[in-house]
This record gives structure tokens, C-alpha cells and sequence, in this order.
């Protein structure tokens, strides 16, 4: 958890909602991915996305048996169902995401029975360092936003998306306005 908490604070530096995630293979990580779905323009680019694909790369088989993935935010639906076609054997996560958490916040895409698979998920590991990784990386947009509309010179507005919530959506553009 803590290479996936480096990743995070990876995709804060290129201006993306901080989440990374790393798939593990006999203590080993095998895969790494960050958050950037502004940058690739890539709906699809969640941090587990990009580790499940680099690990799906580096093991040569699509199928990830008997690896673990470590992500720092709960899974949403889409990384969820892209888990279970990798056979990931276990899901463990930081901070719950009660916007999109498709492992038991907004729903339990894992306990569904009618799906095939069934990974074993632990959420709340690091919780509190993975959520402050998000909250400070909100905060911090919230301060460049207030400047900007008090000087002028970005124009943009002050809307917030995340609210007060440390475990936003990462699927929502921080900075909708303009790409980076
Ligand atoms: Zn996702």
C-alpha cells in the first residue's frame, strides 16, 4: 500500500485526482498505475486500470491468478469488473470512495453471485493516509481556484465537485475547464 500511496502522490504532481494502485505476484510488485484520466484522455484510466494492464504486460498472460492488488481507493464499477476478468485472487484498499465504492459504499460488485468471480476484499488499510493524499490534493485545488477568481487570472470559477469529501470521485476532472 505504501508503493500505491507513492503512485498517488505521483498523480497529484501531474494534476490528477491522487489514486494509485499495484498488482502483487508472489511479494512482488508486477504492476504499477496512477490515476490519469486527463492527461491520456482516458475515461478508462483509473490507477487499477493502468496496474492491471502493466501487469497483464509484464506476466504476458491477461489473466493475473494469484495476484493481489492494492489500490488506494475503493474500487469503482468499471476497475471492478476489469478485476474479475483479470482474476485478481484479492482486492485491498485504503479509503472508502462513497460516491462510486463498487465494494460495498455504493454497492458490492464482489458479493454479487451471479458474477463468477470472487475476490476477497479488505478495504481500510492506510485509510486515514490514503483519504488525507486526497483531501490535501482537494484542498489545495480549492486554495488555486480562490486565488485565481480573486486575482483574475484564471477565470476560473470556485464550483467544487468533491465537496468537503476526502474520497471524491476520481473519475471527475479536477480542473473541467481547461485540460493540463
Ligand atoms: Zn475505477
Amino acid at each position: 500500500m505504501r508503493a500505491a500511496l507513492e503512485l498517488a502522490r505521483q498523480a497529484a504532481a501531474a494534476g490528477e485526482v491522487p489514486v494509485g494502485a499495484v498488482v502483487v505476484k508472489d511479494g512482488e510488485i508486477v504492476g504499477r498505475g496512477f490515476n490519469a484520466p486527463i492527461s491520456r484522455h482516458d475515461p478508462s484510466a483509473h490507477a487499477e486500470m493502468l496496474a492491471l494492464r502493466d501487469a497483464a504486460q509484464r506476466l504476458g498472460n491477461y489473466r493475473l491468478v494469484g495476484c493481489e492488488l492494492f489500490v488506494t481507493l475503493e474500487p469503482c464499477l468499471m476497475c471492478a469488473g476489469a478485476i474479475m476478468h483479470a482474476r485478481i485472487a484479492r482486492v485491498v484498499y485504503g479509503a472508502s470512495d462513497p460516491k462510486t465504492g463498487a465494494c460495498g459504499s455504493v454497492l458490492d460488485a464482489f458479493a454479487e453471485l451471479r458474477l463468477n468471480h470472487h475476490a476477497e476484499v479488505a478495504g481500510g488499510v492506510l485509510a486515514e493516509e490514503c483519504g488525507l493524499v486526497l483531501s490535501s490534493f482537494f484542498a489545495l485545488r480549492r486554495a488555486q481556484q480562490k486565488i485565481g477568481a480573486i486575482d483574475g487570472t484564471t477565470g476560473h470559477s470556485t464550483r467544487q465537485s468533491d465537496n468537503d469529501c476526502q474520497v471524491a470521485g476520481h473519475h471527475e476532472s479536477p480542473v473541467p475547464e481547461e485540460p493540463r
